[in-house]
């Protein structure tokens, strides 16, 4: 799909489809490239060991959105992969964000951000907050580790714990099972914080099942009648389209994204700039949209 095609503007069925108009960039992300040290499976990115789909993002693409973002009161950084600290140059990058604004790192905290720890010791002395988001796929070690690699599990929470001890923000993100009763999923985590002194409450981030990068799966439209008389104005101000914007690398050069779910496609290529990005209506035709739509799937962390 692409916004040359007949139904970027419009459905299947010919009726208006839905969209969102950004109003605001509170927050940048950044893509760092889908090089990642492990190959999950289920990873919507596509991210494996050598991916190259997405580049490393450099010093000097992120140097020149963080300056654009903050001409439009930007007011936080966050990073995403593929694994942020397989990119040789994010921690440099990290250190940059943080002279500015407060940063979130979403990782697997396995060996790529265990190796750099003494130097991400050091960011906790930067003039703002630096957060970590682990991915603790499931609380069964067992299942974890079936996508992740054994021993992932521990190692993951036991960066968590590091890190939380160091004095870093952080939070988790897990699977959403199908009619799953998440308080007692979240619950199920709570051993395992102790284990490590992770306070019982930290935030669990739950994505539900976001297929895998470039497929087509069906779902159902989403048309302007959809978002005007299911969703209010504050349901829709939380689409992540509406406030933020994702930076990817590709063929060499950087793209401004509508979000973070939908790099796939190259439609939601909103331009070179984050003020041409700004302006663009955003189309609700990804499969991913539907996502965002029925279960308010986001990617940002409210603090
Ligand atoms: S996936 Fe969600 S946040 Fe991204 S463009 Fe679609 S509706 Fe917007």
């Amino acid at each position: 799909m692409n916004s040359t095609d007949d139904t970027w503007f419009t459905t299947s069925q010919n009726e208006p489809r839905g969209y969102i108009q950004p109003r605001l960039l509170d927050e940048l992300w950044f893509h760092t490239g889908t090089n990642c040290n492990l190959r999950c499976p289920f990873c919507f990115e596509g991210a494996r060991p050598g991916d190259n789909r997405i580049e490393f993002l450099t010093l000097a693409d992120a140097r020149c959105f963080i300056d654009e973002a903050l001409e439009l009161g930007v007011k936080k950084f966050s990073f995403t992969g593929g694994e942020p600290f397989v990119n040789p140059q994010f921690v440099t990058i990290l250190e940059t964000a943080l002279e500015h604004r407060p940063c979130l790192v979403l990782t697997n905290a396995t060996e790529p951000l265990m190796n750099r720890m003494a130097k991400v010791v050091g960011l906790a002395n930067k003039p703002n907050p630096l957060k970590f988001r682990v991915s603790l796929d499931h609380p069964d070690p067992a299942r974890h580790d079936a996508a992740r690699g054994t021993g992932n599990f521990n190692k993951a929470l036991d960066t968590l714990g590091r890190l939380h001890r160091a004095g870093f923000g952080v939070s988790i993100a897990r699977l959403m099972l199908p009619d799953e009763d998440s308080a007692v999923v979240d619950r199920s985590y709570v051993p395992f914080f102790r284990s490590v002194g992770v306070p019982d409450d930290i935030t669990i981030i739950k994505f539900p099942e976001f297929h895998l990068s470039g497929s087509s799966h069906q779902v159902p439209e989403i048309t302007e009648t959809c978002m005007s008389h299911y969703l209010s104005a504050e349901q829709r101000a939380a689409f992540m389209c509406h406030f933020s914007k994702m930076i990817v690398r590709k063929n060499g050069q950087c793209g401004v994204y509508a979000c973070t779910l939908v790099d796939d496609v190259q439609g939601y290529d909103l331009g070179p700039t984050l003020k041409a990005a700004m302006d663009r209506r955003v189309m609700l035709g990804h499969h991913r949209c539907y996502s965002c739509f029925a279960c308010g799937a986001s990617c940002s962390e409210n603090e």
